[in-house]
């Protein structure tokens, strides 16, 4: 402080950049920490498959071959684990290579063609039906892969949340946005706050199941801020839930 001040900088001047420095290291170790939860919470999100696969394969080892029936158990979870391990470590990836996120390829998109896309190819997955509705301006200028890939996160939810049909709701020009809505078990308030944290899941059995990570709307939350846009939920328990993206104005 005393060569700073020789140099000629008053006393609130270096009052101030002590505030600044403060205000940064705050913000490092905040980075930091929120860095050092997200690989504490992915190494025990990963580690849970990873013993399921070293128990089973210790069945097969010791009755693999006199029973067929644990053969066929062992080799099944062993299967959905690893593949359950595979789509954790593939979001981490995304979620990780944020620079190459950042990057923006702007170009006029019809969001009504992206939409019909999307309900083509999970209708055929889900075998469901999945309306589109399109208001007369369907154009956005935006990143088509990332508007993309947001909307199947989306989609990909509403259809794991619910049994009956979804709704994609799209709409062009200077208020652009894409909607997905369901008719499944909705959202409380407080879930609604937490959905877009990392690794959050509602019914962490359930989502299991469905071969949920809980990481999809934390990437579709990201993919929201690098397009400059707004993501909203809308829903109440038991009443399904709509998704919207707001393109920005
Ligand atoms: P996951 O891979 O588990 O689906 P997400 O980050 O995409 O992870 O979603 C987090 C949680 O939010 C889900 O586990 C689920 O509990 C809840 N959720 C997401 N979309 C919906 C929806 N359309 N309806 C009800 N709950 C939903």
């Amino acid at each position: 402080l005393k060569k700073l001040s020789l140099k000629g900088n008053s006393k609130d001047e270096l009052y101030e950049m002590g505030d600044t420095f403060n205000h940064m290291m705050e913000r490092l170790e905040s980075n930091f920490e929120k860095q050092n939860q997200f690989v504490s919470d992915a190494s025990h999100e990963l580690k849970t498959p990873l013993s399921i696969i070293a128990s089973y394969a210790g069945l097969l080892k010791r009755w693999g071959k006199e029973k067929p029936e644990v053969r066929e158990e062992a080799v099944d979870a062993i299967l959905s684990e690893s593949e359950r391990m595979r789509s954790i470590t593939e979001q981490m990836l995304t979620l990780a290579r944020d620079e190459s996120m950042k990057e923006i390829k702007k170009q006029t998109v019809d969001l009504s063609a992206l939409a019909e896309e999307a309900s083509h190819a999970f209708s055929k997955t889900y075998d469901r039906e999945i309306l589109v509705k399109a208001a007369e301006d369907m154009e956005a200028v935006t990143d088509k892969d990332k508007v993309k890939q947001l909307l199947y996160i989306l989609l990909d939810n509403a259809l794991k949340y619910s049994e009956d049909k979804v709704i994609i709701e799209v709409q062009g020009g200077k208020s652009s946005f894409i909607k997905v809505t369901d008719f499944g078990e909705g959202l409380s308030k407080e879930e609604q706050s937490k959905i877009f944290d990392r690794f959050y899941r509602v019914d962490k059995a359930r989502s299991r199941k469905t071969g949920g990570t809980g990481l999809g709307l934390s990437i579709a939350f990201r993919l929201s801020q690098v397009l400059d846009g707004k993501i909203k939920v809308e829903s109440k328990p038991g009443e399904g839930a709509s998704f919207i993206f707001y393109f920005p104005g």
